[in-house]
């Protein structure tokens, strides 16, 4: 199975990623989390993409795809993966279908999950996300066990700096004007479905599950 998971910020995509490749044995590929480790290291990719995650901007096309070229040739991939975050721009869409043709495979679905904006900045803006394993919550809707703590790991909790409201518009608008052009270009390949996620994550998942087969 290998699979590209669209759509908006807060959409719920790494929610469903991460269940869907638990469950179905997948490599999650997810170029957000991969940034953020590389500022962790502190390596050159990470500084110069710092500033422009903070402020909710694209990191450049050249930046993300190596690291995404450098993922493919682990082993893991071979086995299906989904690809969370990326392409998030045509340029990047075009590197991945080379990159799969080096490699001889070709994208089974490229998933694509909606909900209006009102909800995605709610979503969002209530964010907390866990230091260790990056799983999600909500201050509203998916409170932790015990606050400030992840249910998972116990890793601590916290708002991601652009999970900030001025980022969050920012990202939107970003995604208004970039990513939003790779719909009619998965269209055009017949490679698209579309998934409603302004539903409880159980029904999405659901829904994801018919979706992919
Ligand atoms: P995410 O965790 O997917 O919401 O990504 C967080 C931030 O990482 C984005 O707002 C971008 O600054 C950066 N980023 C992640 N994936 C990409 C990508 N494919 N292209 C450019 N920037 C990206």
């Amino acid at each position: 199975m290998r699979l590209v998971f669209l759509g908006p910020p807060g959409v719920g995509k790494g929610t469903q990623a991460r269940k869907l490749a638990g469950a179905r044995k997948l490599a999650h590929v997810a170029t957000g989390d991969m940034l953020r480790e590389a500022i962790k290291s502190m390596s050159g990719a990470g500084l110069k993409a710092q500033a422009l995650m903070e402020k909710g901007e694209l990191v450049p096309d050249h930046i993300v795809i190596e690291i995404v070229e450098e993922r493919f040739s682990k082993g893991d991939m071979k086995a299906g993966f989904i690809l969370d975050g990326f392409p998030r721009t045509i340029p990047q869409a075009e590197a991945l279908a080379a990159i799969l043709a080096k490699q001889r495979m070709a994208l089974g679905r490229v998933v694509y999950f909606d909900a209006p904006d009102s909800v995605l900045v709610t979503r969002i803006s209530g964010r907390r996300t866990c230091k260790k394993c990056q799983a999600n919550f909500h201050v509203a809707f998916v409170q932790p066990r015990r606050p400030g703590e992840c249910d998972h790991c116990g890793g601590e909790l916290f708002q991601r700096r652009d999970d900030a409201e001025d980022a969050v518009r920012e990202r939107l608008r970003v995604y208004k004007e970039q990513t939003r052009d790779l719909v009619g270009y998965y269209t055009e390949r017949k490679l698209l479905v579309r998934i409603a996620a302004n539903q409880a994550p159980d029904h999405v998942f659901a829904e994801l599950m018919r979706a992919v087969g």
